[in-house]
């Protein structure tokens, strides 16, 4: 049982992240390292993980008095109210703030679970098992956490560190290929805009990461972690570079909110259109080549993701973004705040690129010859 370890370090907070294969049953004494004074544990379980480890985890943890929680994962569930089930829930059962919660599952339970974990009072101990390839690559690293709200999503929530992240590429096992695909658009973003010799060693191996070949997926797993950690410590609270890890995702969320977050088209599969948009666009205003955006488009032909590409190369359907593509958050006036790509490994700054919306439409008319 190899176990890899990332370490987690800012001026508030240090923590690991360790990764391996089959490496669940680190846990127990994990705990007794990090949360000594833990007497009660609530699970916090994504539905969605199978049984098998559901029992595998609860079983670990026969020792301590133990709360099992179910959350059915959703968009629509992720919400201040489910929240408020939980906290209820803790409350309940006299949970005090050297007890711990451990939330396993995706992106979402994650989310709220570490968001419960921030805010029940004013902090209990929280480690992360994510369980899908985005959680394990982006959503359980760098200590955002939080719900949806009427108004969008993610607009409610913290930063908040885990004591502890756990992910096991065991769990990956029993994703389907769109599930993949939301974890390697963010594995390929984080290739481009920080790591060329990554990109050169995903372009060999994407076809093992699909096939779940453990040992590629956590040398990816990792690679990912360390490249969003680097942009996570220069800028825990995002006032500007952690915006370069939003590369591709001013066009991919204009995407999801047009298509009604449908699940015809995934995060992931918004967030592979929405790079190679990007990259046009970084084509045409000169700051990249086209040999790179062919070198890029290559990858995705290659693995059958190229109907993303397809779907959005022509003037109409870009066209429609526009009215989406002005809610974006990282906006601090009436023009378009682009993360550009200059080569593979280095984007644009945040703020160098803001183009006005009548630019962009202008722009827009040469997409189609690339
Ligand atoms: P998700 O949480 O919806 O999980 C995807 C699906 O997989 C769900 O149906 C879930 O039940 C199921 N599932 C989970 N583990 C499984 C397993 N091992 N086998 C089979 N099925 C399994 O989606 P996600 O892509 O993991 O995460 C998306 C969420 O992450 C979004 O809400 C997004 O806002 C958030 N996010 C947060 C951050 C952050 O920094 N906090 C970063 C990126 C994304």
């Amino acid at each position: 049982m190899k176990i890899q370890k990332i370490n987690f370090k800012d001026s508030r907070k240090k923590y690991s992240i360790l990764l391996g294969n089959n490496i669940l049953k680190i846990l127990p004494k994990q705990v007794k390292i990090l949360c000594p004074r833990t007497k009660k544990i609530a699970l916090i379980f994504d539905k969605g993980v199978p049984s098998k480890y559901k029992k595998i985890i609860s079983n670990e943890f026969k020792k301590y008095k133990l709360t099992v929680l179910n959350f059915t994962s959703s968009e629509k569930a992720k919400t201040l109210s489910s929240v408020n089930f939980f906290l209820n829930k803790l409350l309940s059962k006299n949970f005090n703030r050297s007890d711990l919660i451990i939330g396993i599952g995706g992106g979402i339970t994650g989310d709220l679970a570490g968001f419960v974990s921030s805010i029940y009072k004013r902090g209990i101990n929280f480690i992360s098992v994510p369980t899908t390839l985005l959680s394990q690559v982006d959503a359980a690293v760098g200590g955002k956490t939080g719900v949806n709200s009427n108004y969008g999503k993610n607009l409610i929530g913290s930063f908040s560190q885990p004591k502890l992240v756990v992910s096991d590429t065991l769990f990956l096992k029993s994703l389907n290929k769109k599930e993949m695909i939301c974890g390697y658009a963010e594995i390929l973003k984080h290739a481009l805009i920080n790591d060329k010799k990554f990109f050169n060693w995903l372009k060999l191996n994407t076809k093992y990461l699909f096939s779940h070949d453990s040992k590629k997926l956590i040398y990816a797993i990792k690679k990912s972690c360390n490249i969003k950690l680097f942009f996570v410590n220069k800028d825990v609270n995002e006032q500007n570079l952690r915006m370069i890890l939003n590369f591709g995702h001013t066009f991919a969320h204009a995407i999801e909110v047009k298509n009604n977050f449908s699940k015809n088209i995934t995060h992931g599969e918004a967030v592979l259109a929405g790079m190679i948009l990007a990259i046009k666009l970084s084509v045409i205003k000169k700051v990249c080549s086209i040999k790179i955006l062919s070198e890029i488009k290559k990858i995705y032909t290659e693995n059958n993701l190229n109907y993303l590409i397809k779907k959005y190369s022509n003037v109409s359907e870009i066209t429609s973004l526009i009215p989406y593509l002005k809610n974006d958050k990282k906006n601090n006036d009436e023009k378009i705040n682009f993360i550009l790509l200059k080569k593979i490994g280095k984007t644009s700054l945040p703020n160098k690129h803001k183009i006005s919306i009548k630019d962009l439409r202008e722009k827009i008319k040469y997409f189609t010859q690339y």
